[in-house]
């Protein structure tokens, strides 16, 4: 059972713990903490192949420079990851914390292949499984992973997860309930342009709910998603106040002809479209503010941990 400073580390660095073992991706890395037999050990996964000599002689100094500073017990580099075992020191959690945003970094500026790379492959991953092999983390393809699994006892599968494809279809479905929820505020007769701010968050939840990786493609969808959402909704708003006049004037019709009369009034002339396009535009400001804020949030809250940067030099 993991506990105390390191589940308090797992909660600061965004990682899972499962009770066992904490692991999670950090800057771009599948990472995994875990003590067996009361030895506390780090393991990072990554993709370098024997023939990637110059790194991995760079990785094996950069842990031989670190050993004292950190109370380093022993180290092992293999094609598939790197793991760290620490002296049981009083500081024994400082340095684990220290040495793993030291070691990431490290990696990073290498350009070593991390978690969207598979481990044992290394084939590109859109989306991956994550497997267990004693604690040791790895993200890797699912033939991979079937093959790891199925030859090793001690491995298990802890999750699939993470595709920006399938989260794209969250982020429009979650566009989708803020479109609807647009269409109330302005049915109830609201000022409804704010509405913007919901189609964007749900957006965004939408892709988080349906385990979209975090990359460039979610900002994207974000965006577009939420724009078209305005569009969609401010076109449906429009339908409504036709609706309620034709209504009002005691009008015998359908709904499709409220659709259609929308639709053509809006294609008739600058007199129609010009006040729906400014409407969608302020409605596509309050998302992009939004996803501008999204990313605000998650920018910040990453960089909780660069102050490690400095401890390196
Ligand atoms: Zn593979």
């Amino acid at each position: 059972m993991i506990g105390g400073k390191l589940a308090s580390f797992a909660t600061e660095a965004n990682l899972k713990n499962n009770g066992d073992i904490i692991y999670g991706e950090y800057e771009g890395y599948e990472v995994s903490l875990f003590e067996l037999d009361n030895e506390k050990t780090i393991f990072i996964d990554f993709y370098l192949p024997e023939d990637q000599q110059l790194t991995r002689d760079a990785i094996r100094k950069f842990i031989n420079d670190s050993n004292i500073q950190y109370a380093i017990q022993s180290s092992s580099l293999s094609s598939t990851g790197i793991k760290v075992v620490f002296q049981n020191k009083s500081n024994v959690y400082d340095n684990i914390k220290e040495f793993f945003y030291t070691l990431v970094y490290f990696l990073k500026a290498k350009g070593v292949p991390g978690a969207d790379t598979c481990t044992n492959c290394g084939k590109h991953l859109d989306s991956y499984t994550v497997v267990s092999v004693q604690g040791c983390v790895h993200t890797c393809c699912t033939e991979c992973a079937e093959k790891i699994t199925g030859s090793n006892k001690a491995a298990m599968l802890l999750k699939s997860r993470k595709n920006i494809f399938v989260g794209g279809i969250g982020a429009l479905f979650g566009a989708l309930v803020g479109t609807i929820l647009w269409v109330f505020v302005a049915y109830n007769g609201y000022f409804a342009l704010w509405a913007g701010v919901l189609i964007a968050l749900l957006a965004r939840l939408g892709y988080m709910l349906f385990g979209g990786k975090s990359s460039v493609a979610e900002i994207i969808y974000n965006i577009l998603f939420s724009i078209i959402g305005v569009a969609v909704a401010e076109f449906l708003s429009e339908c409504i106040d036709l609706y309620r006049n034709w209504h009002a004037s005691g009008f015998v019709f359908k709904l499709s002809e409220v659709v259609n009369t929308a639709f053509s009034n809006l294609l008739s002339g600058p007199k129609y479209y010009m006040p729906y396009l400014e409407a969608v535009g302020i409605g596509s400001v309050f998302a992009l503010l939004t996803v501008l804020a999204l990313i605000g949030v998650k920018k910040r809250s990453s960089r909780l941990f660069t102050g490690v940067e400095r401890l390196a030099q």
